[in-house]
């Protein structure tokens, strides 16, 4: 029998010797070895603890290795593990039912996939076969997903209804600490956003473009909140030249803003709603598209030419089911509203005007950013070496961060306690004192 490699060196060995990684070139890897988690905490094979401040990537909402959640995995498992997408099955029922009982008035049906990429991809399709128009626009601060070739490689007659002549056109959203707009507040910087949109609409031909599809709040970007007034004045354009709205709720859903829906707390409605993450917390990898009763309706008499082999995969769903209800039986979305807002908004103000080096913090619930700049005069974004140095000197106090360009995001679970939450500040304190 092989022994299992029981130090992080072995496992490190083992990854670096047989495994591809994402978004990395593959000879200057230096991956940690992560043994178990639970809550906030993981650790590697030596015991040694970290804090969870990155969710991973911004995705286990309910905590490490959720005891309720695993055991509906273990019992899907044991009752039938695998189905094809076209067989009715209980878990997929109750997960969709779920998850519309969270979503507005408006909203009838959930189509599944694997994760948030293949959602967004379902949404455009979705928007593109109901208005007949083939252009997305989309923001350019903004990460909607990795995918985007497959089908058109495909050979069979189920590739000619997806080829588009015309595809995507950019955006610039509102973003006042780097206003490309020259705005000098939020109201300026929401207007001259809301104009220039009207004028990619108007240039990009507004008779063909089916969609706008946007981050509620970019995460990846830089937890971008919306100045108030942003996302009212998207919903109206896109209703005065008949294009549908798809909020992109991968990053910002199920939780994390302290809210189920990051537009819950701007109360625009959107046509499409996409979502992955924070839906089951990434226990087992599953996303989806909300569809409004219009959109679901068309597609009663109109093929829809979108299919994934494990669309609504069995323990996947089971995992939705137990999610949701135990963050609703908890009270894990207020938690996540209560502390965000509460000690983790106010430790973040109080870091941020004790370090010169940070520019800006922002953000909402377990959903926040700090901005690291080299000098708050010019915000220079602080340099990449001092980031790297920076995320070391984190990592070797025990916490895990999520580091996105020139900040720190600060994207605890949605469990995260008040204790926790002082811990991890104090530990970002002391690394940007040592930066300094
Ligand atoms: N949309 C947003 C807002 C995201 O943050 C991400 C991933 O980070 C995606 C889509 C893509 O999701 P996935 O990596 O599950 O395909």
């Amino acid at each position: 029998p092989r022994h299992a490699p029981n130090t992080n060196a072995d496992i490190i060995s083992l990854d670096r010797q047989h495994v591809f990684h994402s978004w990395s070139q593959q000879g200057q890897l230096n991956p940690m070895a992560i043994a178990g988690a639970e809550g906030c905490r993981m650790w590697d094979f030596e015991g040694r603890q970290y804090l969870d401040f990155s969710s991973q990537l911004v995705n286990t909402n309910i905590g490490h290795q959720n005891p309720k959640v695993i055991a509906a995995i273990k019992a899907q498992a044991e009752t039938l593990v695998t189905v094809a997408p076209a067989h009715a099955n209980q878990a997929r029922g109750e997960a969709a039912k779920r998850i519309l009982a969270r979503a507005p008035a408006g909203f009838s049906k959930v189509f599944f996939t694997n994760a948030g990429a293949d959602a967004n991809e379902n949404a455009i399709r979705m928007a593109r076969s109901f208005t007949g128009r083939d252009k997305i626009l989309s923001a350019y601060r903004s990460y909607h997903g990795n995918t985007g070739a497959a089908i058109v490689a495909t050979g069979d007659p189920r590739r000619v209804p997806n080829e588009f002549a015309r595809g995507h056109a950019h955006f610039f959203n509102p973003y006042l600490y780097r206003s490309d707009f020259w705005a000098s507040h939020e109201e300026e910087e929401c207007q001259r956003a809301l104009q220039h949109l009207r004028r990619v609409i108007e240039c990009e031909g507004p008779e063909a473009i089916a969609a706008i599809l946007l981050e509620t709040i970019p995460g990846t970007a830089g937890i971008l909140i919306p100045p108030q007034g942003y996302l009212d004045g998207v919903r109206a354009l896109a209703d005065e030249f008949g294009i549908l709205l798809i909020f992109d709720e991968v990053m910002a859903g199920f939780g994390r803003t302290g809210s189920w829906f990051a537009f819950d707390l701007f109360n625009v409605k959107p046509d499409l709603i996409t979502f992955a993450k924070g839906v089951n917390s990434g226990y087992v990898p599953a996303g989806g598209v909300i569809v409004s009763e219009a959109i679901s309706h068309y597609f009663d008499d109109h093929m829809f030419y979108g299919g994934l082999t494990y669309s609504g995969h069995p323990l996947a769903m089971a995992a939705i089911v137990a999610t949701l209800d135990t963050m609703e039986a908890h009270n894990i979305v207020d938690n996540a509203a209560t502390i965000g807002n509460g000690v983790l908004a106010t430790g973040l103000q109080h870091i941020s005007q004790k370090h010169a080096i940070v520019g800006e913090t922002r953000g909402v619930g377990v959903f926040h950013a700090l901005e690291l700049v080299e000098d708050r005069q010019t915000r220079t974004p602080l340099a990449a070496d001092k980031m790297n140095q920076l995320k070391a000197s984190l990592i070797s106090k025990g916490l895990l961060p999520f580091i996105a360009a020139n900040r720190i995001h600060v994207v605890p679970p949605c469990i995260v306690t008040e204790a926790e939450v002082q811990e991890g500040l104090s530990l970002i304190d002391q690394a940007l004192g040592e930066i300094a």
